[in-house]
């Protein structure tokens, strides 16, 4: 079973997806970490796009279809979780035509929540991330609602789209989710 979770930055897909790894073995795909390893261990897709993700834009499609081929792998996991994938009327497409998606989460928040959660984040270690701060986050924010947000209509159409409302507490919305999980 495949899902997908969709939402703006700092809807929650991240936690979710990884709770998803953890709890009920689903394969996280996350692009914007995976495009983060890459800038660390410094390969060449890693330096070049390093200034698109410092300014909040959107890595082509072409390179993020790419990376998603090379790390989906499902063999031991009950299926693939995606998350900040896909981003754009083309990745979607793209997917569709790869991968049966099963059903997608859209994880809806109001903005003033998104930009308080992100101006305020940090990791484990306490590190920052550097596209969080408020002009990045903006913009970020402008290009989810320009090239993301269709995707909810893409998805209703196939009538694989559920809504739920990401501005509860973590517990909560991973509460509503194992109900849509398991009532698949
Ligand atoms: P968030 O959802 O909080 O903005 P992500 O970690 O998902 O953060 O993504 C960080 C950055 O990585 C994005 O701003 C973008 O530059 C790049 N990125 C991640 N996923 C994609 C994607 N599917 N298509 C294009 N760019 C992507």
């Amino acid at each position: 079973m495949n899902l997908i979770l969709l939402g703006m930055p700092g809807s929650g897909k991240g936690t979710v997806a990884s709770w998803l790894q953890e709890k009920y073995l689903y394969r996280q795909i996350s692009t914007g970490d995976l495009l983060r390893e890459e800038r660390k261990v410094g390969t060449q897709l890693g330096k070049q796009v390093e200034v698109i993700m410092n300014e909040g834009k959107l890595v082509s499609d072409e390179m993020i279809i790419e990376l998603v081929k090379k790390h989906i792998k499902t063999v031991g996991f009950k299926g693939v979780v995606f998350d900040g994938f896909p981003r754009t009327v083309f990745q979607a497409k793209s997917l569709d035509e790869t991968t049966n998606i099963d059903q997608v989460i859209f994880l809806k928040v109001s903005e003033k929540i998104v930009v308080d959660r992100l101006l305020n984040r940090s990791d484990d270690s306490g590190q920052r991330r550097e596209d969080d701060n408020e002009r990045v986050i903006k913009e970020r924010i402008k290009v989810y609602m320009e090239n993301t947000q269709p995707l909810i209509d893409h998805y209703e159409k196939k009538c694989l789209l559920t809504t739920l409302d990401g501005g509860v507490s973590i517990e909560n919305v991973r509460n509503k989710v194992k109900e849509v999980i398991e009532s698949l």
